[in-house]
């Protein structure tokens, strides 16, 4: 059996170190506070914006909730994102994504500041990112460094190879392992001969966006996997990019689905809003 890397067990020792850390803040007389704004009533994204909610009050992190009719327009959501930039009270600022259509979601994420960008989303911070400036790093990435280091996975030397370049997922995830040193290609759908290129990872990441994709022939023996996507199936149980049981067979280490990477994004949320407060 390979080493089950526990996306639930690592966020939950994230989350209750950040627990300790807000309560310090506390005593310095500093309040973290994120505000959560969705727009329309998607149930996923409602699902997504209950859990982070439940996150800042575990944490300690208060949150304000700004939940606007789907028919909210552009200039409104960009007024209100305006607003909050200029709040002291307010660390944090998130916007739940997809928006809906007559809304540019470029441009709402380039409307809050880069100093309360917790989602990493925004182009300075994206930027900060590529030079190795301090800044907000998309947090599902994030966590997935922090899953590596904390299961002991060493990463410099390491040839990694991920799956999807994706501006949420992938790009950002082929540069944090190139900032720990690891050896990076970025593959994606013209991608030839993918099972080739796949095959030489020590550590390979699925960020393809397509249930039970990596199968164990995407794989080297004794290979690192981590499983980025999130999926429901006809029994509407999750599943994720890899089709565990036949890969588990040949990784020396695997994220589950769910209980991977999943947990970890909503930590490393925990995690920036506590930077931006200690900014
Ligand atoms: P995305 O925007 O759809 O990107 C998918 C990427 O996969 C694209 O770069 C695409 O290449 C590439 N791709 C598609 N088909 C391919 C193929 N046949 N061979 C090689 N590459 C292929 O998806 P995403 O936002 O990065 O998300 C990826 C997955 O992670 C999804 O399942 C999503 O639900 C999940 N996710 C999970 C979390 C979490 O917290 N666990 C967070 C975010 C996303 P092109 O660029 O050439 O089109």
């Amino acid at each position: 059996m390979p080493q089950l890397i526990d996306g639930k067990k690592i966020s939950a020792e994230i989350k209750d170190e950040l627990k300790e850390k807000v309560q310090r803040l506390k005593k310095d007389g500093i309040h973290v506070c994120l505000a959560v704004i969705q727009v329309g009533d998607d149930p996923a994204s409602s699902i997504y914006v209950n859990n982070k909610k439940k996150a800042c009050a575990y944490v300690g992190i208060e949150s304000l909730a700004f939940e606007l009719p789907k028919e909210t327009t552009q200039e409104e959501l960009v007024a209100l994102v305006e607003n909050l930039n200029g709040n002291e009270k307010v660390n944090g600022i998130l916007v739940q994504l997809p928006l809906p259509e007559h809304i540019n979601s470029d441009v709402i994420i380039r409307t809050i500041s880069p100093d309360k960008d917790v989602d990493g989303f925004h182009p300075e911070s994206v930027g900060r990112l590529c030079i190795g400036a301090d800044g907000f790093v998309s947090c599902t990435p994030a966590g997935i460094i922090q899953l590596l280091k904390r299961s002991g996975i060493e990463i410099a030397g390491k040839e990694c190879v991920v799956i999807g370049r994706s501006n949420i997922v992938g790009k950002p995830m082929s540069i944090l392992l190139l900032r720990e040193n690891g050896t990076v290609t970025v593959t994606h759908s013209r991608t030839r001969n993918l099972k080739e290129v796949t095959r030489r990872a020590d550590i390979l990441v699925a960020a393809v966006g397509k249930p039970k994709f990596v199968t164990s022939e995407f794989v080297k023996e004794n290979a690192v996997v981590i499983d980025v996507g999130m999926h429901r199936n006809a029994e509407n149980k999750l599943c994720g990019d890899v089709d565990f049981e036949d890969v588990q067979r040949k990784a020396s280490a695997i994220t589950p689905v769910p209980g991977g990477v999943g947990p970890m994004t909503i930590a490393m949320l925990m995690y920036n809003c506590v930077r931006a407060a200690e900014k």
